[in-house]
């Protein structure tokens, strides 16, 4: 019954209610999700093999009361905390970790050899099983309006783990998806927010180009393929920038080219490999058919054959706008209102951008640097390590959106009804370019 508000509800929507309810959950649970993280950072395992990882979360959940379901391929869960009443939020962490040499000197070192959680994936896990465990707390105090999904995502360092969530329904009636990344390049108590895209598709391309080869003294009865190649190589980039908006950033670079062994011969095969990277849903799309016609064009005029293999990886992620207000909002009831700092877009990859293609949400970057210590550092490094009062304020800050979330569901209505705040109205599909960035964060 949209509209309806649980008993109570309304008094936990004081200013300051939410804020101290987590403040108590946290006193008594904090040391539990820091031992969780690093019990988690102890075992790493890598995609689709997370099986000790789904055991542990799912014994945590349970022993909450809760009724984790497992993914069908085994790794990663799904559970829901409420009544069907009102919205449904999914909040996702990724569970897997990546095939690196843990370097750190610390006691929760990984003692799976070649294997390290140097994204922080550890922590998300930690840091969602306890939103579980305070959100099913509201639930039996009834404060929670509605229904929210945690989804603990296997394999996002594949990637592919979202399709798995999404192939086993992991979205079907859900309003809004969520999820935190941590950010060694904010400091720990801060919360990165940008509005459109946040981080960037990246595809790999293979050209293999072939022709008659022969004496470089006689080009004219050859291909001339390496005189060919070096066109395609140069010429697919410039008419690739022509042919798609420049605001989607778009870009082909190649990081191979070879062909011949000899000075005086012409070669009768030669390879170019590069990235494509694009931060628009809609030009991510339509690049692999745009790069075969571009191909086959500047190819023909040189008569050699080109052949192209388009890999692709995931779709840019795009931040809806009043998802990230949502986010702001939530984050300045339990953190105060100093905490949200602008994030740039990065041109990596995250898998979170296929829920997006679906459903509105947002990603938003958790500070996780010890204070004074935010640099240029990164992430998929051996050495990565995290303040670890990040996951206090990441328990907060996911608890406080999916409340939020589901509040503004309560005041709109039916689920595809307006979305109030800065922002575009959702319609289906994703949001219009143009008014997210006039909605998007300073
Ligand atoms: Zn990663
Ligand atoms: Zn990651």
């Amino acid at each position: 019954m949209p509209g309806h508000e649980p008993e109570g509800v309304h008094m936990a929507w004081q200013p300051g209610v939410l804020q101290m309810q987590l403040e108590t959950f946290l006193a008594k649970n904090e040391r539990r999700l820091i031992a969780l993280r690093r019990d988690l950072h102890m075992h790493p395992e890598l995609g689709f093999d997370e099986h000790r990882t789904t055991q542990s979360i799912g014994d945590q959940l349970r022993a909450a009361g809760l009724r984790p379901v497992a993914l069908p391929k085994g790794t990663g869960l799904m559970c829901d905390i409420g009544s069907g009443e009102g919205r449904t939020i999914a909040l996702r962490a990724d569970i897997d970790a990546l095939p690196l040499v843990d370097e750190k000197d610390v006691p929760y070192h990984s003692t799976v050899a070649g294997v390290c959680h140097a994204c922080g994936h550890d922590v998300h896990t930690a840091m969602l099983v306890g939103v579980g465990l305070f959100l099913a707390q509201q639930a039996a105090d009834g404060l929670l309006p509605g229904r929210v999904r945690l989804i603990f995502q296997p394999a996002e360092e594949v990637p592919g783990g979202a399709l798995d969530v999404m192939a086993a329904g992991g979205i079907a009636g859900v309003d809004r998806i969520f999820a935190l990344h941590c950010d060694p390049r904010i400091e720990v108590g801060k919360l990165g927010l940008r509005a459109g895209p946040i981080t960037a598709a990246c595809d790999k391309v293979y050209v293999n180009v072939t022709g008659p080869g022969g004496h470089t003294a006689r080009p004219h009865l050859t291909a001339d393929l390496v005189y060919a190649l070096a066109k395609i190589v140069t010429e697919l980039p410039a008419a690739l920038s022509r042919r798609v908006d420049p605001r989607s950033s778009l870009s082909l670079v190649w990081g191979r080219v070879s062909a011949g062994s000899v000075a005086n011969a012409i070669p009768d095969d030669g390879v170019a490999e590069g990235t494509v990277r694009c931060l628009d849903d809609e030009a991510w799309h339509a690049a692999p058919e745009l790069m075969h016609s571009l191909l086959d064009s500047v190819a023909g005029a040189y008569d050699v054959k080109a052949d192209l293999e388009y890999v692709r990886g995931v779709p840019p992620t795009v931040n809806e706008a009043a998802s990230v207000q949502m986010f702001r909002t939530a984050a300045d009831a339990v953190l105060g209102e100093n905490a949200v700092v602008p994030t740039q877009q990065s041109l990596g990859g995250e898998d979170f951008g296929w829920y997006l293609e679906s459903i509105p949400g947002a990603l938003a970057r958790l500070g996780v640097a010890e204070p004074g210590q935010a640099g240029d550092y990164d992430l998929h490094r051996g050495t990565f390590d995290v303040d670890e009062r990040c996951i206090a304020v990441g328990v907060s800050v996911l608890a406080s959106t999916a409340l939020t979330a589901l509040r503004e569901g309560l005041a709109d209505g039916p689920v595809d009804g307006p979305v109030d705040g800065p922002a575009v109205r959702w319609d289906g599909n994703r949001p219009d370019p143009e008014a997210v960035e006039g909605a998007a964060l300073a």
